[in-house]
């Protein structure tokens, strides 16, 4: 009787670990279908780009019900009413930067943590600031799961930045601005990258691109985009 017990145990086990590789494989074959259909054809040519897309589970940055959907070219709800972007603006916002792998930076609006744990794979140590306690804590341990490491998540208004660790050769703002956060202009370091969508309270925004030259602002935009709206903490519930 008891080995019955045991054996249909054992049978099932490994029916579920089986199963794990299968999804597993399958997800890797999504990723790979993600960087040659989403990515590539639409301008995305940076190697360490694709190389740190073609790496990041995106899986497991959203929550069980919209798996089945993890590679799909859209955002996708993470929780708290916010989203995790789209994989082709994660890819385009981070090839925008031109990153050196000694670069600092510093990314507005961790949400899940996705573009974190992409940055993760390319530069040697990411910045990062949340709003909502709920969302920065499960990133967190997201990155404890997957063994990220170089990833600094802090509670708190990416309005102000973060001073102590400034000034960043590139900062990522993932929510959608109505102006310039002008602490986070001033936190650039001399040859900085900005990107940042900036445009009306939820409604079709300009992505832009700003660099800091000796001393003076250039900035161009890249295209029309839409954002979840970036917060400041005393608007926030
Ligand atoms: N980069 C994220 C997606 C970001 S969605 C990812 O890869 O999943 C935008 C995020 O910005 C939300 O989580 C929102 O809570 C956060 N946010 C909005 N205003 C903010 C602010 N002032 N400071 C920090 N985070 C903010």
């Amino acid at each position: 009787m008891r080995k019955v017990f045991l054996s249909s145990i054992l049978f099932w086990l490994s029916l579920a670990v089986a199963f794990q590789g299968f999804a597993q494989d399958n997800y890797q074959e999504k990723r790979k279908r993600m960087l040659e259909e989403h990515l590539r054809p639409r301008g995305i040519t940076n190697k360490a780009t694709l190389n740190a897309m073609g790496k990041i589970p995106r899986e497991a940055f959203v929550p069980l019900s919209q798996k089945p959907f993890a590679y799909d070219d859209r955002p996708l709800p993470i929780g708290s009413g916010q989203t995790i972007s789209q994989p082709y603006m994660v890819a385009y916002m981070t090839q925008a930067l031109n990153l050196k792998q000694n670069d600092r930076v510093l990314e507005i609006g961790t949400g899940s943590g996705y573009q974190a744990a992409v940055l993760s794979q390319i530069i040697d140590t990411v910045f990062t600031i949340e709003i909502v306690p709920d969302l920065a804590q499960r990133a967190i341990h997201k990155m404890k799961d997957l063994n990220i490491q170089n990833v600094s998540v802090k509670i708190g208004d990416g309005y102000y930045g973060w001073k102590e660790k400034a000034p960043f050769d590139a900062i990522i703002v993932t929510a959608g601005a109505e102006s310039m956060p002008l602490f986070l202009v001033e936190q650039l370091a001399e040859n900085g990258r900005m990107v940042i969508p900036i445009g009306p309270h939820k409604g079709v925004r300009e992505l832009v691109l700003l660099k800091k030259k000796k001393g003076k602002i250039r900035s161009k935009t890249l295209m029309q985009v839409r954002f979840v709206p970036f917060v400041r903490e005393k608007q926030h519930p």
